[in-house]
């Protein structure tokens, strides 16, 4: 069986943008499925744009999206070095051997000739394609006239007729005419490497045998071809990946909302449910069930089954997915991922008692239902820790405005003055009390009572919210819960006030 080695080659000038993360997923998958290997190589010849900051952030963003790869920088392997800035010897031997076969040549026009001739060519509705000048100048004259100094690229000789070809996985047969492709520069006159150049030398002597990379690529995959054919180096397997959108058909971008896998780890989006998603992006599962973990998707995963339309990334999908996994997790899973949000409140204390966790654990599980994401929780448990009948909503107070409301509310706090426990129960036994005695039935009497033990129009059901609160108020907690007797009593007090103001 083919040796199945693919790799992620990011050029480290920025944050791991979803669909590049997407592109590393496909090809890690590939490589899981087929029991090859994840090589990942750091393209930093861009000496300007590279960063070891970026570089760090891309990695750690791919190992939080558990994409750990077999090479690469710090951890090696046979194929290294994995940065292109340590590669240059490699390069360099293979340029002199094109060279000296005639496949290269130098060439001595400057950057503002280049420029002028591109402008005139566009101009003159042309291709801007490289003239051919310093076709025929013989080798040993280009390297007389750089051992006196002067500057010189090196580029592949090609024919101006044929075409080049190749057999993308997703996309099928690609044909491109040479009449349209010039002389591709294959060093720089700095002496560093052109992407198109670098790129055939690491994949070929890394023997990678699938390029899987976006869609963007495909008119360099033509000129990478060529360079294999100089070097007479059987050329690996490619399958171009379409562009990521947003909604509106057009490159996913800030834009549209967040675009790193760091912004989503930030908003709270599970690791595996950004792995999941992304999968998505282009592929779908032969069964359509779409909430998979990494086992379902290393096993079902085709990449011939890619498709070639343009992904939209769909914030909406993700955030769904998202919820399918967080409900998965344990109820202890949920407390740590929902703490890490919920430490920055001042509710908790530190470190937090087995009784705090325990109580934390069941409080999340009744807020889940409402949130896409842990990191949207904090202010879902500020109906716990921020009872405040002064602060309520317009809704709120409309509820509770009227007289009747009122006299369920004084007749509430009666009940619940008068007895020594408190629980769902004996709300339930109370609230038939209120109802005989106020007259008052339906949202008449159960908005007012929701208001008084919550301050709030809505949230929460009861038979959840009283045992939850009543334990929290005999707890620990940093910033104090109030029981619902102390709740009813400062709704009434507060309503009171109210209206002997208006008196
Ligand atoms: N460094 C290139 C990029 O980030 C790699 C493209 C490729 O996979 O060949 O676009």
């Amino acid at each position: 069986m083919e040796k199945v080695r693919v790799r992620f080659a990011p050029s480290p000038t920025g944050y791991l943008h979803v669909g590049n993360a997407r592109t590393a997923l496909f090809n890690w998958l590939f490589a899981r499925q087929k029991g090859g290997r994840f090589v990942l190589r750091v393209e930093d010849t861009d000496v300007e744009r590279s960063g070891e900051e970026y570089e760090k952030k891309l990695k750690s963003s791919l190992k939080w999206l558990g994409l750990e790869w077999d090479e690469g920088p710090e951890i090696g392997g046979k194929k290294g070095p994995y940065r292109q800035s340590q590669r240059l010897p490699h390069y360099k031997s293979h340029t002199q051997k094109l060279l000296e076969e005639g496949k290269a040549y130098y060439c001595f026009c400057s950057p503002q000739k280049l420029e002028e001739e591109r402008k005139k060519a566009l101009a003159q509705g042309k291709m801007p394609l490289y003239s051919g000048r310093c076709r025929s100048i013989p080798l040993e004259e280009a390297r007389k006239r750089l051992e006196v100094g002067e500057k010189a690229g090196v580029r592949l000789r090609t024919s101006d007729r044929g075409n080049v070809s190749f057999q993308d996985i997703i996309r099928g047969s690609l044909d491109f005419d040479l009449r349209y492709i010039g002389d591709p520069i294959l060093v720089r006159s700095n002496g560093l490497p052109a992407y198109n150049y670098a790129v055939v030398i690491d994949d070929g002597l890394m023997e990678i045998s699938h390029v899987i990379r976006g869609e963007d690529h495909i008119s360099n995959t033509a000129r990478q071809i060529l360079v294999y054919k100089a070097l007479s180096w059987v050329p690996p397997r490619f399958a171009h990946l379409s562009m990521v959108m947003g909604k509106d058909n057009t490159r996913l971008s800030k834009r549209h909302g967040a675009t790193s896998v760091e912004q989503f780890q930030k908003k709270g989006i599970l690791s595996s449910s950004l792995f999941n998603y992304l999968a998505l992006l282009g592929w779908a599962p032969p069964e359509g069930k779409e909430v998979l973990n990494k086992e379902g998707l290393i096993k079902l995963f085709n990449l011939e089954r890619v498709s070639r339309s343009a992904a939209i990334f769909d914030y909406d999908k993700l955030y769904w997915i998202n919820r399918e996994h967080m409900k998965k997790l344990s109820s202890s899973e949920k407390a740590q991922k929902a703490y890490a949000y919920l430490k920055e409140t001042g509710y908790f204390p530190s470190p937090m008692s087995e009784a705090h966790w325990s109580w934390l654990e069941r409080a999340v599980e009744t807020q889940l239902e409402g949130v896409n994401s842990f990191s949207e929780l904090p202010p879902q448990f500020s109906i716990f820790f921020d009872f405040d009948p002064s602060r309520m909503s317009p809704e709120a107070r409309e509820i509770v405005h009227s007289e009747s409301a009122r006299k369920v509310i004084r007749s509430f706090w009666e009940k619940i003055s008068q007895s020594s426990t408190f629980d769902y129960q004996s709300f339930v036994g109370m609230t038939q009390e209120i109802k005989k005695e106020t007259g008052c039935k339906g949202k008449h009497l159960y908005h007012p009572l929701r208001v008084a033990l919550t301050s709030r129009a809505s949230g929460l059901e009861l038979d959840q919210f009283i045992p939850l609160v009543e334990e929290a108020s005999r707890m620990n907690f940093k910033k104090p819960v109030k029981s619902c007797y102390q709740r009813v009593a400062e709704m009434l007090q507060h309503l009171e006030s109210l209206s002997s103001q208006n008196d």
